[in-house]
């Protein structure tokens, strides 16, 4: 399958690559301008397959430093690097530079991940590796998540060389492999604990989040920023026992011990937290949400109100925004359908509230099953807590400024993210890792990780006037 794939599109690519962009003074610098250039190079990167069974991070990396090449960049401002541990030559990452003239400020450094979830053409109705417009949406695998912020990055990079931008501030953009993998397989853990000099940075843009749109009306409700994330961790919750001969079954079994150390997990609720990013969401969105639930997020933000939180709590976005979750994910069980059960292992993956170690959690499970027989460890190695990055008027200012300039009365809200995203490695590495793209979406538009993934054509398009902006107006210089 990998070959045919590969043959397929290499064709159909090597037509467009033809179209790349050379570095000319009519570039202009409207923001919209050269839409045709973009719409190339995000065909482009959507369709070089980059997921982890058949895909290729170093062809779509390869693909996006000839376009880079083309536009002026020297060799040398442009790195494709291997995790040579995983044996995966396929899992390259892209490092570009564009230097600034005051060495005094620290770069920025923009990140995305190239990788993307798997896709079956037959679950979909559309094939997932070709770009398909249809109904003012893009379709496809990473339509949304995460290519649309690579590929507004390496346009943005493109544009700035092409206009003969000189930023005062280095700008520095990351595309990794992996972010979608696990373990030694994702890129920005490697880039960070091997090539952390290349990418220093004082603050990074991400994904982690967008804007959201009324899904009846269309209407645009507040353009999100993220700052900060919970833990992942997946525990390992196990029972062992004798077992014997089915036939003759005892009190004691491996599955019932298990179900019942669950059940005490599902009842266990971790307190209730808030930090800046957490109270602000609520105060902010309580001041735009009306009724009874605005009321309940105001309350909760400025006084902690227990029946206010308690309702809040109903919604699982904004319980997860509230405290650290523990929920069972998989189990195996059994050796045999006629003997008792020897072994049985659930995985139960937490979130963890900033600010706490995965360590303080493993004895909170251990206290809640109240279990001696039973065993909680650690699925994977712990990854380094961060401490959710501070949110300066420099860093927020901006992103304000440019969303009610672009979106009049459109508040910009502050978040914890919920989810992981490779922040989690370069924040703690003292790259204040935010997330925010500008690209609006109702809470049922992308599909991200799901069947028929997609984008707003407008709404990327918007999203990538704002981060061309945004990105200037952080590095400054003309
Ligand atoms: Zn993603």
């Amino acid at each position: 399958m990998r070959s045919m794939l590969f043959v397929a599109s290499a064709l159909a690519l090597s037509a467009c690559t033809t179209t790349a962009p050379v570095a000319t003074s009519s570039a202009s610098t409207d923001p919209g301008a050269h839409e045709a250039e973009f719409r190339g190079l995000y065909k482009e990167l959507i369709e070089t397959n980059t997921s982890f069974s058949v895909g290729s991070c170093t062809l779509a990396s390869e693909r996006m430093k000839a376009r880079l090449l083309a536009a002026g960049y020297p060799e040398s401002d442009l790195h494709i690097l291997v995790n040579p541990g995983p044996k995966r030559p396929q899992d390259g990452n892209l490092v570009a530079i564009l230097p600034g003239s005051d060495a005094t400020q620290k770069p920025i450094l923009l990140m995305a991940h190239i990788d993307v979830v798997e896709a079956r053409r037959e679950d979909w109705v559309r094939d997932p590796f070709v770009l398909t417009e249809d109904g003012g949406y893009f379709y496809a695998r990473g339509a949304s998540d995460d290519k649309a912020m690579a590929a507004i990055f390496v346009d943005s990079l493109v544009r700035f060389k092409q206009e003969g931008y000189k930023p005062a501030r280095t700008i520095k953009m990351m595309l990794n492999c992996g972010e979608e993998a696990n373990g030694e397989f994702i890129g920005a853990d490697y880039m960070v604990k091997n090539h952390r000099a290349l990418i220093d940075a004082e603050f990074a843009l991400n994904e982690g989040a967008g804007g959201r749109m009324d899904p009846d009306t269309g209407k645009y409700i507040f353009n999100g920023v993220q700052a900060g994330e919970k833990l992942y961790q997946d525990f390992t919750i196990e029972i062992t026992n004798p077992g014997g001969h089915s036939s003759r079954p005892v009190p004691d079994n491996a599955i019932y011990e298990l179900g019942q150390a669950l059940m005490k997990v599902q009842a266990y609720e971790f307190p209730i937290e808030f930090n800046d990013a957490t109270r602000t969401f609520f105060r902010r969105m309580g001041a735009i949400t009306p009724g009874q639930e605005g009321q309940d997020m105001r309350d909760a933000a400025d006084g902690e109100n227990a029946a206010a939180i308690r309702r809040l709590m109903a919604n699982p976005s904004y319980n997860a925004t509230l405290r650290t979750t523990c929920v069972a994910t998989m189990i195996t069980a059994g050796h045999a359908p006629n003997a008792l059960p020897q072994r049985a292992t659930a995985n139960v993956n937490c979130r963890i509230f900033p600010g706490h170690t995965q360590e303080e959690i493993r004895q909170k499970l251990v206290g809640a099953i109240n279990n001696a027989d039973v065993k909680v460890s650690l699925k994977s190695p712990p990854e380094t807590p961060m401490k959710p990055p501070p949110l300066p008027p420099h860093i927020l200012g901006p992103i304000e400024q440019l969303t009610e300039k672009m979106w009049p009365g459109v508040p910009v809200i502050p978040a914890m993210a919920t989810g992981a995203t490779d922040g989690r490695f370069t924040t703690p590495a003292g790259i204040a890792t935010y997330g925010v793209s500008g690209i609006f979406a109702d809470s049922n538009t992308t599909n991200a990780h799901g069947l028929n993934e997609r984008v707003g054509v407008k709404q990327l398009m918007e999203g990538r006037m704002f981060l061309y902006q945004l990105v200037k107006m952080y590095a400054g210089g003309k």
